[in-house]
């Protein structure tokens, strides 16, 4: 049995931790915040609930393997709602768009948007099983140790039949001329903390995913299902320390052998970090122990932060779902100003969330729990000033769109930038994602698992392979574990 310290309780060290108690391990997770979740944090306030980071459950096949280690089954442990539509979409032009849990419908929303438009999503669809299939059998359930593991044959074969050297739109681009049938196929990169043009067109997989297998609702949100993760890790006996910050790992020659909080120090034979990774690199290392010193992260493309804003209205709003695009059909500015010229978007596009269109738990009777993030540049300046005005720009924008004047019934306000991703989670400039998917940022190239400078040191989360997103994260700690267990470390 092995003292296993685990550094944060966001998704990655919740299962991480569950997966190394099961194996019989004594792990103990130090987490700097209230509650388990990380990012998937749950706020409430004056009886709203609002999910203050993930909102999308989306690639359930991940979610269910990582469950049935456990021997659950997670539409039934999870109480999974499929939503249909799976979510709607406001173009600046007043035409709203609804995308439909069966591709069917998504068939004919396209065939009206472009001549043909029925058989080309059919294609493009189909192009975007192969890539998810290919990736499956080769590319993300692994973990990638040096660079010389993707020049394997095999791995030569795959990776250039997912034709990574083109990027995103370009991809869309070669199917769709409209610009709506474009974004509503593109708007998924966000997730990725990318832009459209950056990100490579491999990635397509996700619209596989969202119009074949369709976005579910978890009962109590992502935040329910974290609290779920944390109940199994805790029937295997992990003991988690909320309210905890570690301030450093001690490393005596070349091996993590205590971890120091502020009140506290814990010994440890293993110890896996899913803090930011920059943050347990360049904060919680000497500089002889970190594998990536400052200026590798100076150099790095980072994701989007987020403007937030948890909304409660006292009313209801019945021309949203639960899931809300609002797009302008011009929306390079708003990337352009994000990675390119970073500032606060003139323009912005945003997403609503308003999980309380099909949950009564998250709203008082009668009122709506909304959730509007708006994807801008990292480490932008953000004082209450800036963050305010720029709240009062896109409620105004939602209020012209959608013909509802809210204004005067938000009753409930509560905004999140930059300062409080670095305060609340130690995220490096203020990112809400991390590390963005760019080429030069996938797979290969992205922060290893394992410390090179420090033996017993591992890492899990949003910042290695396979990424960005909670079925990632999660995929993350379970690549670790296996990992782990062939590296023999767990014995
Ligand atoms: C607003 C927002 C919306 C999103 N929407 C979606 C979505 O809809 N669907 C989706 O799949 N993904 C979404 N994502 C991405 C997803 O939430 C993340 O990729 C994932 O949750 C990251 O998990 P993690 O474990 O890597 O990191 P984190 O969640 O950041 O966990 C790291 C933990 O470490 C703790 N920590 C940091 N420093 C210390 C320290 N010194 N000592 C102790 N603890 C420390 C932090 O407090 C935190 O709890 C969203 C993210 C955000 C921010």
């Amino acid at each position: 049995m092995k003292n296993v310290v685990i550094i944060g309780a966001g998704y990655g060290g919740l299962v991480a931790s569950a997966l190394l108690a099961k194996e019989g391990h004594n792990v103990t997770v130090i987490e700097k915040n209230e509650q388990p979740g990380g990012k998937a944090s749950l706020l409430v306030k004056d009886g709203f609930q609002f999910d203050m980071g993930p909102s999308w459950y989306m690639w359930p096949q991940a979610f269910e393997k990582f469950f049935e280690e456990f021997n659950e089954d997670a539409s039934e442990l999870l109480e999974l709602r499929k939503l249909d539509p799976s979510y709607r979409v406001f173009f600046d032009d007043g035409e709203i768009i609804d995308i439909s849990s069966n591709v069917e419908n998504n068939y004919e929303i396209f065939e009206k948007l472009e001549p043909n438009g029925g058989e080309k999503l059919r294609k493009y669809l189909e192009v975007c099983k192969k890539q998810y299939d290919i990736s499956m059998k080769r590319l993300v359930y692994r973990s990638y140790n040096s660079i010389f593991s993707i020049f394997t044959p095999s791995m030569m074969i795959d990776g250039l039949r997912l034709k990574p050297f083109s990027n995103y739109h370009k991809r869309v681009k070669a199917y769709f001329k409209n610009p709506k049938a474009q974004k509503l196929l593109e708007w998924i990169t966000v997730f990725l903390g990318g832009d459209p043009r950056n990100v490579p067109g491999m990635y397509c997989m996700m619209s596989y995913l969202d119009h074949h297998h369709g976005i579910y609702y978890p009962k109590g949100g992502m935040n329910g299902v974290a609290k779920k993760i944390h109940e199994i890790a805790e029937k295997h006996g992990v003991q988690f320390k909320f309210n905890e910050a570690v301030t450093k790992i001690n490393v005596e020659d070349k091996k993590a052998t205590r971890i120091i909080t502020e009140n506290a120090e814990y010994g440890a034979d293993l110890v896996v970090n899913n803090a930011d990774y920059h943050h347990g690199e360049t904060q919680l290392l000497t500089e002889e122990n970190q594998t990536y010193k400052s200026s590798y992260w100076e150099k790095k493309t980072m994701a989007i932060s987020m403007h937030l804003a948890y909304i409660g209205v006292k009313r209801k709003i019945d021309c949203l779902t639960h899931h809300n695009y609002f797009f302008h059909e011009n929306w390079n500015d708003h990337f352009d100003q994000v990675f390119k010229d970073p500032k606060w978007p003139d323009n912005p596009n945003f997403y609503v969330c308003c999980p309380s269109r099909i949950d009564e738990g998250v709203a008082p009777k009668g009122m709506e729990n909304l959730f509007f993030l708006v994807p801008v540049a990292s480490d932008l300046e953000d004082s209450d000033a800036i963050r305010e005005a720029y709240f009062d720009k896109v409620l105004e924008k939602f209020e012209n769109w959608t013909g509802e004047k809210i204004k005067d019934d938000i009753v409930v306000k509560s905004l999140f930038t930059h300062r409080d991703f670095k305060n609340r989670y130690n995220a490096y400039k203020g990112t809400g994602l991390g590390m963005a998917h760019t080429l030069w940022q996938t797979a290969v190239f992205r922060p290893k698992h394992k410390s090179s400078k420090v033996k017993n040191l591992y890492y899990t989360g949003q910042y290695n392979h396979p990424g960005v997103g909670v079925p990632t994260t999660v995929i993350s700690s379970q690549i670790l574990v296996n990992e782990m267990k062939k590296e023999g470390v767990l014995v």
